[in-house]
């Protein structure tokens, strides 16, 4: 998945800290990032802070990557931008690129661009906010303060014995096929998550819930948690024509799905397919 960089290591403990020659700046522009992109050997790199000096921005310390220290740049001036050696790649673009690890990296500081964005003045009484020192939290003269946003939300596998439950979306993008997903609603646990995600997009009841694994998705600010279930009676699909455009039934040997190293859904696919699930 995208966020299995190993043999690096993510370190998102919360440090006070300013950019050194040797770090990496992600500097945006809307949702695409400056980076030094090598066409040939297909491997895309954030810019070191000695090679932006140029560029007039304040620095907010985003995460480390093995030793190294990422730093989110945001710009003090208006004005186009430009830089020796360096272009723009959306995040979808970088999924060409190698190595892995600046994927990930590009997703997350993404994700955290966007929260200081939005947390720039108090949601309760208006004034600028500031970074705490100690940890990642915006805070306000008059109490308040505000944690990343990550949202609970699941994906969940329905088998039916050798068939999987597999869905298209409506109204997205994203054409190929998907698992039940959807975000929790307060004052629900996981589990009921699972139950009612099911039961409002297909119409299914479910048992024998398995926790799989869980992945950070910073696309939609969610900590996705992926579950394995068993249909529970009726297999009769009720479609949610406002989520999703279809559902049905497969057979495991007419899974047709390629092993991509990004997503959790395509994981839990193809370990059903090979029968591990
Ligand atoms: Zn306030």
């Amino acid at each position: 998945m995208l966020q299995d960089i190993f043999p690096h290591s993510f370190h998102n403990e919360y440090i006070n800290a300013e950019p050194e020659p040797e770090s990496r700046i992600v500097i945006f522009e809307k949702n695409h990032a400056w980076m030094k992109v090598d066409m040939n050997k297909q491997t895309a790199e954030f810019p070191l802070y000695r090679e932006v000096k140029s560029l007039k921005a304040t620095y907010r310390y985003l995460f480390a990557i093995d030793k190294t220290r990422f730093f989110l740049a945001e710009r003090t001036e208006d004005g186009p931008l430009a830089f020796k050696g360096l272009q723009t790649a959306s995040i979808r673009e970088l999924y060409r690129y190698e190595p892995g690890y600046v994927k990930f990296a590009a997703i997350t500081a993404l994700q955290l661009r966007n929260w200081y964005r939005d947390n720039h003045f108090c949601g309760r009484c208006g004034r600028e906010m500031e970074q705490d020192e100690k940890e990642r939290m915006m805070k306000c003269e008059c109490g308040n303060t505000v944690y990343p946003k990550i949202s609970p939300a699941i994906i969940a596998a329905v088998r039916n014995g050798n068939k999987l439950l597999l869905t298209k979306y409506a109204d997205r993008e994203y054409k190929r096929y998907a698992l039940i997903a959807g975000f929790s609603e307060v004052g629900e646990s996981i589990e009921d998550t699972v139950r009612r995600e099911i039961m409002e997009e297909v119409g299914l009841k479910v048992r024998n819930l398995r926790f799989y694994k869980s992945q950070p998705w910073s696309f939609s600010d969610s900590l996705l948690m992926g579950f394995f279930c068993d249909l529970d009676g009726d297999e009769t699909i009720r479609l949610d024509r406002h989520e999703l455009s279809e559902a049905r039934w497969i057979d495991r040997e007419d899974l047709d799905i390629e092993f991509d190293g990004i997503s959790l859904t395509n994981e839990m696919i193809i370990r059903f397919k090979e029968n591990d699930f």
